[in-house]
């Protein structure tokens, strides 16, 4: 055999050409049999019932579809032992199964390997030959090693189940919560990426039809958002400001024009800028930012629908019942021409739970499920039921199924309703104690939603995002711009800005912090700063210039380990307040904070006290620094919880030295709108905890239900116990009854 590493670069190359996943298991199974010159290479996978389903096969002729039966045969003993076996004469095992079908008489060696994903045997990988052989060591190495990676490919196999006539769930990923029953109506759009590239006939021209065509879809949008009314103007309203700002980005303007002087005619142009810019999004590791990209490609189409002269998502059809949106993509436009009262779904083929469809729909609480691929008994005209809160959708529903539904969506109603009521009630606990809900935000679309739930301020304020949607380091004035939309939008209530957090898992396309070998432990948040202190001054005056003459800014600090970052940085502050005083500027000097996210610093808090004025626990990093486990890594996800006993009693020695120092203190992490960690955080003497906008509601009605004597008496009985899916169930199920 030839040298393993070439041949599984070939056998993955080959895989790279073919598109189905049934194609590549194909591709696969007969790459194997070359290269290790086998007669036979099988492909089974394990079933719900623990049967063995054979999905590929190079030279077994099945005269019908071959499923080995639970536990049987040698390819279930390789399931069951989760070993090789690699034995010479098969035929005489005592495992042996022979299966008609198969016709596999004449095979005698038998090799097979077992396929296993996150501990847990999804498959068997056979080779067999007429011939009585062990297959040598380094073949079996080699089946080995390809089991490893065949493993994942299985799992993302589509099921070859018989196509059912009813109730077809379609799984995809959960895009805004609530169920919804309606008629499906597509949405299509001749997208740009199809488009052809021609040459350039008069440059200047092109470029001239371009600007045109930029002012006129500006103005498009301006009097799209204008005729949005309502609730659903000041929700949306963020998200066409972002489009509003792509367009008017120097950088998209200059890009189009550079390749229209490169040659292109001005379609080709603009395809060339948005596949650029939407690629450098979709590059980007923090998921928020990777599912921007789609925005952009989601302009790319408008601007072009716009040059071509048939701007419209949904054709002016009467619509008189509860309408199902469906397309690759939808856009805001196309939710837009809908009346909200008719639009009960949204289903997108691509995108993710943080696409801005995503965000749009939540924001007007519409159901959406996104990301269910192409899916052909998706029709026009026929019924679907949209499951939000799974990320499903139902097809072909037979009656009982609907009449199930339509009850559960009468119930979502009430809740809903009762949840609407609570907003300007107060976040109380049944003994009186009242909590302070304030929300995250950053993002461009997050600004409002907060307010509308119920924030009573900004717990968080990631900065991250002015710094990723630019091109460069953004101007001090840049930097003004966006945080006054912050303080407009919240008046007098408190804002915690937090300087940039950038590193680790958040890079800047013209910044990239390359050749870490541990990123999560390097040069990020405030370290990042403090040796790049030109652009932490720029950040610190433009906070302090878009809160001029406000009370209410704070500045919060991420990722503090050491108390030197807190002097260096208060010196920093004082040299900011006195040079925009001389600049004449009315600065009133905010208070400053730094986040617990650094285990390090809770057993140094009481040493720290003087130099801070508030503390505010990441519980997102510092779970992922005191369980040694990275949050964005899939193999290692069900290992990351912030109910771990261990981050419990961490969080709990944060709260109590705060106390101690009379530091106020919040929460802002994933944790604080977590209900069962939430009813934990108050029995510790958490008061302020900073949520996304979406999670508020559920919590403060969550808070409104319990007593802060409960919620000690939960806590004291969960600080004694080992792990967190035991603290889970015992304070859920506390608070269910
Ligand atoms: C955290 O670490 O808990 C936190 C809120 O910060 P981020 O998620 O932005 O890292
Ligand atoms: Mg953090």
């Amino acid at each position: 055999m030839k040298n393993v590493i070439l041949e599984l670069t070939r056998i993955v190359q080959n895989v790279a050409l073919v598109e189905s996943l049934t194609e590549q298991v194909t591709v696969i199974v007969n790459s194997i049999s070359e290269v290790i010159d086998a007669d036979v290479c099988s492909l089974y996978r394990l079933k719900a019932n623990q049967s063995m389903q054979l999905v590929a096969s190079h030279g077994l002729q099945c005269s019908s579809d071959l499923t080995i039966p639970a536990g049987k045969g040698l390819v279930g003993l390789v399931a069951k032992t989760r070993h090789p076996i690699n034995i010479a004469n098969a035929h005489k095992h005592p495992d042996y199964f022979y299966a008609p079908q198969a016709h596999e008489e004449q095979l005698k060696g038998f090799c097979g390997v077992p396929l296993v994903r996150a501990g847990e045997v999804t498959g068997v990988l056979v080779v067999q030959s007429h011939r009585a052989k062990v297959l040598g060591k380094e073949k079996e190495a080699f089946l080995v090693t390809l089991a490893s990676q065949l493993a994942l490919l299985l799992t993302n196999l589509p099921n070859q189940q018989k196509p059912t006539t009813t109730n077809l769930r379609v799984a995809g990923v959960k895009g805004a919560p609530g169920l919804a029953i309606g008629t499906v109506r597509f949405v299509t759009m001749a997208a740009l990426k199809n488009v052809p590239d021609a040459p350039c006939d008069n440059i200047e021209e092109s470029i001239d039809e371009w600007r045109d065509l930029l002012t006129r879809v500006k103005m498009d949008i301006s009097a799209e958002q204008q005729a949005l009314s309502g609730e659903l103007a000041a929700n949306v309203s963020s998200i066409f400001d972002a489009y509003q700002m792509l367009l008017s980005d120097p950088s998209l303007n200059e890009k189009v024009e550079m390749e229209i002087r490169a040659g292109h005619w001005l379609p080709g142009a603009l395809k060339i800028a948005i596949h650029f810019f939407s690629e450098l999004f979709r590059a980007m590791d923090d998921p928020y930012l990777k599912a921007r990209h789609e925005d952009i490609l989601q302009l790319g189409d408008k601007l072009f629908h716009a040059w071509s002269g048939h701007e419209k998502g949904v054709e002016a059809l009467s619509i008189n019942e509860p309408v199902v949106l469906v397309g690759s993509q939808v856009s805001i436009s196309q939710i837009a021409s809908i009346p909200l009262e008719k639009l009960a779904g949204i289903v997108c083929f691509e995108g993710s739970s943080l696409s801005h469809t995503a965000v749009v729909a939540n924001a007007l609480g519409v159901p959406a499920v996104m990301g269910v691929g192409n899916v052909k008994e998706l029709n026009n005209g026929e019924q679907a039921i949209v499951d939000g809160n799974e990320g499903a959708v139902i097809l072909k529903a037979s009656d009982a199924i609907v009449r199930e539904y339509q009850t559960f969506i009468g119930q979502q109603r009430q809740v809903a309703s009762q949840l609407t009521e609570l907003r300007d009630k107060p976040a109380q606990t049944t003994d009186g104690q009242r909590i302070r809900l304030l929300t995250n935000t950053g993002l461009l679309a997050d600004i409002t939603p907060g307010l509308k739930n119920g924030a009573e301020g900004i717990g968080l304020y990631r900065t991250e995002l002015t710094f990723m949607v630019s091109d460069s380091f953004p101007s001090e004035q840049e930097q003004i711009e966006a945080y006054q939309r912050v303080f407009e939008a919240y008046g007098d209530k408190p804002i915690y800005m937090r300087t940039l957090d950038i590193g680790g898992d958040k890079q800047l396309p013209y910044f990239p912090i390359e050749n870490e070998e541990n990123p999560a432990l390097g040069w990020r948040g405030i370290r990042f700063s403090l040796d790049n202190v030109q652009l932490l001054m720029t950040q610190v005056r433009a906070m302090l210039r878009a809160a001029e003459g406000a009370e209410n800014l704070h500045i919060m600090l991420p990722m503090v380990s050491a108390i030197e970052q807190l002097d260096s940085f208060r010196a920093l502050l004082t040299d900011a307040c006195q040079q925009l005083r001389g600049e004449g500027h009315q600065v009133i000097q905010p208070k400053v904070g730094m986040m617990v996210e650094v285990p390090a610093a809770i057993s140094q808090l009481p040493l720290w006290k003087d130099r801070i004025d508030f503390v505010s626990i990441g519980s997102n990093d510092l779970s992922q620094y005191l369980l040694a486990t990275d949050r964005n890594n899939a193999h290692v996800a069900g290992l990351f919880d912030h109910l771990h006993p261990a981050v419990l009693h961490e969080v709990k020695r944060t709260v109590d030295a705060a106390r101690d120092c009379q530091l106020p203190l919040s929460l802002c992490g994933e944790m604080g709108s977590d209900p069962a960690a939430v009813v934990l955080l108050i029995g510790m003497g958490v008061r302020t905890l900073s949520m996304s906008a979406a999670k508020l509601p559920h919590i403060k009605s969550l808070i409104r239900g319990i007593s802060c004597q409960q919620a000690e008496q939960l806590l004291a009985e969960a600080m004694t116990m080992t792990s967190s899916r035991q603290i889970r169930q015992w304070v859920n199920s506390a608070i269910a009854g």
